[in-house]
């Protein structure tokens, strides 16, 4: 550890504090330089992919297979998925080609990365005649202040050069809604859906309303019940999650007359890993909601225990390879297999469910590839299509080890996840089928 000379508040410390924060100066200097390095080579790989679809007879679906091999080429070398590396180069080439004053300034050292990303998000909606105006101004303030502080005179600043009306704008933004699922801790997730605030507004008053109905009936409940001591706030998910797994939507395109549709039929599926000595109630320790996080012991045991079929497979406890399925019909069978080996799709770095995936041929059946296990694996739509279009290539390399190589030929190893159980359950008390898959070893 370092020692410092001198007593302690003396001239020395200050000269030492001195040092330290010159280091800092450096630093963010060097840092500044890196991240503007990486924006641009990031725009310039945009632009690589729009230039290799250039000439192509489909020319949207061209440059996005260019842009997914080159994000997933990229992604291998920053070890982040092909998905996060192309949210970047859209960033990226907004800040290059339409935000250059204020990619100047950052590279500089007038403004720093956060009052970059600010500006490009505030001046969103300013016209592109206007645009300038926008920035001279925005850089002034971002260099006086911080991003934080700035902000609300930069958005006013920018609504009143925006020559759009708030229907307008509102009307676009409604095009951008959406429901997503970001994962909390202790196996709780939340589910946002960004929707117009007075449907937002709706579905809480109609939740509210439920709840307090159902709390007002448990009062007129027979008293040998067991007593329902659920706040509003839980009666209120409860309505929530309950509607959204077993209800209908009223407007439903596959019925007929006054037959009900299919929708309302069909049931959620999520897929599970749970160790067998949780399963056995011996361990309590999470199970894995694959692509997502862990979940309770509980609700693992839950999902197994209404699982009318499951294959159960052993695995090597050294090697960790896949030795043996339960028996059932071929189809299943290697169905079955092939879900408790890949777990999900088998590209590097990609968690997508293997429930929600292609089972891909590796070497293409039509070329004489065949339908076993060693030439199997799970991949999801996105990089089956980048399999088959792009210049990725694969080859399986023995126990469910696939190996990959990029277009400029660096090669990434994909080792089968650890090997697991599987169980399809029909239906659960909570009405999600699942498919759930049990880790266990073999017994030597
Ligand atoms: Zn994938």
């Amino acid at each position: 550890m370092e020692t410092f000379a001198g007593a302690p508040g003396s001239d020395g410390d200050v000269a030492v504090l001195t040092e330290i924060v010159a280091g800092f100066e450096s630093v963010e200097a060097a840092l500044t330089a890196a991240q503007v390095a990486e924006v641009r080579l990031l725009a310039r790989a945009g632009r690589l992919a729009e230039h290799q679809a250039a000439g192509a007879p489909v020319r949207v679906r061209a440059h996005d297979m260019a842009l997914r091999s080159i994000a997933a080429e990229v992604g291998g070398v920053l070890r982040v998925t092909d998905r996060t590396v192309q949210m970047r180069i859209g960033e990226a080439r907004d800040l290059v080609e339409t935000w250059g004053a204020t990619l100047t300034a950052w590279e500089t050292g007038r403004i720093t990365r956060g009052h970059t990303r600010l500006i490009a998000d505030v001046g969103g909606i300013v016209p592109a005649a206007r645009r300038a105006e926008f920035e001279v101004e925005a850089i002034e303030r971002c260099s006086r202040d911080t991003p934080n502080r700035v902000r609300p005179g930069l958005e006013i600043l920018a609504e009143r050069l925006s020559e759009r009306s708030f229907t307008e704008r509102h009307r676009d933004a409604a095009a951008g809604r959406c429901v997503r699922v970001v994962a909390a801790r202790d196996g709780m997730s939340d589910v946002v859906a960004t929707v117009p605030t007075v449907i937002a507004d709706g579905i809480l008053d109609r939740l509210t309303q439920q709840a307090r109905a159902v709390i007002d009936a448990r009062d007129a409940d027979e008293a040998d019940a067991p007593p329902d001591l659920r706040t509003v706030d839980q009666v209120r998910t409860d309505v929530f999650t309950d509607l959204l797994l077993s209800g209908a939507p009223a407007l439903d395109p596959t019925a007929h007359g006054d037959a009900p549709g299919a929708l309302g039929a069909i049931r959620a599926q999520v897929q599970v890993v749970v160790p067998a000595l949780t399963l056995l109630g011996s361990d309590d320790g999470p199970a894995d909601l694959i692509g997502r996080s862990p979940i309770d012991a509980d609700t693992a045991r839950c999902l197994a225990a209404h699982a009318p079929t499951w294959a159960r497979v052993l695995t090597d406890p050294v090697e960790g390879t896949v030795l043996a399925v339960d028996r059932y019909s071929t189809p299943w069978r290697q169905r079955r297999y092939l879900q408790a080996r890949d777990q999900h799709c088998r590209f590097p770095g990609c968690r997508r469910p293997a429930l929600r995936c292609d089972v891909d041929h590796t070497v293409d059946a039509a070329t004489g590839g065949p339908t076993a296990l060693g030439n199997l694996a799970h991949l999801c739509r996105r990089h089956h299509s980048l399999k088959h279009h792009t210049r990725w290539r694969v080859r399986q390399r023995g126990g469910g080890v696939l190996e990959w190589t990029s277009p400029t030929g660096r090669t990434y190893r994909e080792d089968a996840p650890t090997p697991t159980v599987h169980f399809l359950p029909d239906v659960l008390p909570t009405v999600i089928p699942a498919v759930v898959a049990v880790s266990e070893p073999a017994p030597f």
